[in-house]
């Protein structure tokens, strides 16, 4: 695979976007994101939330004496504030939620290090959309073919070239350099593709959050 494919599959590998190069494919590179199957926003497989109450991890550490929280612990785990030993706890921020609030709860929260301990039994990975709350997830996929203006110079070659490859909805990512790198894209539909007239997105996250809104 040529090297700026690879360049540009990395960048989106870079995004939180699973990257695959299908075997015996020169020109393309496959994509993969989970996102919520009503709003489509990115669904975040690392975030937890909390199994009793579901709110968010904060990554704050809370002491179960007097309720410091910190962003950080150092690392004798002693509270700054009240000096108590072994203290800090990764606990939900929720004050309503019942390992704050109910003793036995509370007691094993403590037990576990926390709702949000790396060990705990307490949190679960997030269930939810966190733009919509829809419960549903599903995964986009697409396969990105470059177009590299400083590699290529004629777009109808390129098409022939790729032709027998390119299916429907595939994607087709133009590279512009001119002083400063610029991207624009195309999918691919039943009528003939043009080079773009301009090139709106300077950022790669801007276009990978544009290819997978389609
Ligand atoms: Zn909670
Ligand atoms: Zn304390
Ligand atoms: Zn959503």
């Amino acid at each position: 695979m040529r090297v700026d494919i690879k360049s540009v599959a990395y960048a989106f590998a870079s995004q939180d976007v699973n990257v695959y190069f299908p075997d015996g494919e020169e020109e393309c590179f496959m994509i993969e994101k989970l996102v919520c199957t009503k709003c489509d926003n990115f669904w975040h497989t690392s975030l937890m939330e909390c199994y009793f109450c579901g709110e968010l991890n904060y990554y704050l550490y809370e002491c179960t004496n007097c309720k410091s929280k910190y962003s950080i612990t150092n690392s004798s785990k002693n509270c700054l504030n009240c000096q108590e030993n072994n203290s800090l706890i990764k606990a939900c921020i929720n004050e309503k939620c019942p390992t704050n609030q109910n003793e036995q709860l509370k007691e094993l929260n403590k037990k576990e290090k926390g709702v949000f301990d790396l060990t705990s039994s307490l949190n679960l990975s997030l269930m939810y959309c966190i733009n919509c709350g829809c419960p549903e997830n599903k995964y986009k996929t697409f396969r990105i073919f470059v177009y590299n203006d400083e590699i290529e110079n004629n777009f109808e070659v390129f098409m022939k070239r790729n032709e027998p490859f390119l299916n429907i909805n595939d994607i087709i990512v133009f590279k512009k350099h001119n002083g400063i790198l610029k991207y624009n894209f195309s999918k691919i539909k039943n009528t003939p593709l043009t080079l773009p007239t301009e090139y709106k997105f300077k950022e790669i996250a801007n276009l990978v959050e544009n290819i997978l809104k389609l």
